[in-house]
């Protein structure tokens, strides 16, 4: 009898907390890269789609935490206050680095507590504008003839632009043709290609779709298994299968989490405001002008979001270990 007084205390304890929650208080979208780079934006967007949601209640900022592919940004909030004012904005990246680092100050499946999905994005291979390549297979001749003379950026170990460049020059079987370059994210990395200092890079749709509009740099292919046939620029590069690569198959997601031992009522009304975001035209309309898929319904029940984590991080591993590069 006395237990039950006691959890029925605890649970009116935790509803008063959902309730008092968000109050005035700001919540904080730690990104863990660079300011102005996909994960960054999509952050920024859905901040303000889930403010509307929350009907005003709630304001939502970014913070950058770049350094380390991410892991210093996935740390910071798995010590934050579980309070609902700290969520971590991340990609594919919180599967890949248990897959890639030996040593991480975190483990994913233990440490957060998962929102949901946000969607999925494609990536693009492109290349500095002076290249002088201009088609996939004048841009593989250009690689393999200046072998060890370029260089490819990427916002650290276990970003995506990481992952997929390292997969992709494990497939050219030239993974040693370029020397790699990291940055805090793709957006100053973006500024290096543009502006010709680095030569290569792989990066989200979100990040390089204006850019290639704009004719600042050289798209040459993207990632995904199919071409991006419904999109009016990204639909006139050849995927990289068609190029050769059979298999090769690589689409960036993102998702949201809060660190362990959130309340249940605050992750409810968290997760309820996400999956009214994620329905937003406005942000529909972006994400999808970038190239990106916004997802809804059952990629956005946390416990779902959670298996698919797991399962990407088991996806990966093998094909991480196979392209033979490793973190300390
Ligand atoms: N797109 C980046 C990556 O390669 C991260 C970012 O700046 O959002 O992981």
């Amino acid at each position: 009898m006395k237990k039950l007084v006691v959890l029925a205390l605890a649970a009116t304890a935790a509803l008063a907390h959902a309730q008092g929650f968000p109050g005035s208080k700001p919540v904080t979208f730690v990104v863990p890269f660079a300011a102005g780079g996909p994960t960054d934006r999509v952050a920024r967007d859905l901040g303000e789609a889930m403010r509307k949601a929350m009907g005003g209640q709630a304001n939502f900022v970014v913070e950058n935490v770049n350094g380390a592919g991410g892991t210093i940004g996935v740390a910071r909030v798995a010590k934050a206050s579980p309070d609902g004012h700290t969520l971590l904005v991340h990609h594919i990246g919180m599967a890949a680095a248990p897959a890639l680092y030996r040593k991480l100050s975190y483990k994913v499946q233990d440490d957060f507590e998962f929102l949901g999905m946000i969607n999925e994005v494609p990536m693009t291979l492109i290349g500095k504008p002076q290249l002088p390549a201009n088609t996939y297979r004048d841009f593989e001749n250009y690689i393999r003839a200046n072998a060890g003379k370029l260089n490819i950026a990427h916002a650290g170990l276990g970003s995506a632009s990481h992952l997929c460049g390292l997969l992709w020059q494990s497939r050219l079987g030239a993974a040693d043709a370029m020397v790699t370059i990291p940055f805090g994210g793709t957006a100053p990395a973006m500024n290096a290609l543009v502006g010709g200092q680095v030569d290569v890079m792989c990066d989200q749709t979100t990040n390089t779709t204006g850019q290639i509009e704009a004719g600042r740099v050289k798209a040459f292919a993207v990632t995904t298994a199919k071409p991006l046939s419904n999109h009016k620029l990204l639909k006139d590069y050849p995927t990289l299968q068609e190029m050769g690569m059979r298999g090769f198959d690589l689409t960036i997601w993102h998702g949201m989490y809060a660190p362990k031992g959130t309340p249940a009522p605050v992750l409810a009304q968290l997760n309820e405001a996400l999956k009214k975001a994620l329905k937003d035209p406005e942000f529909i309309k972006k994400q999808e002008g970038l190239g990106a898929i916004v997802v809804t319904d059952k990629r956005v029940e946390p416990a779902n979001h959670k298996a698919f984590v797991a399962a990407e991080t088991a996806k990966l591993k093998p094909v991480i270990e196979a392209a033979g590069k490793f973190a300390d």
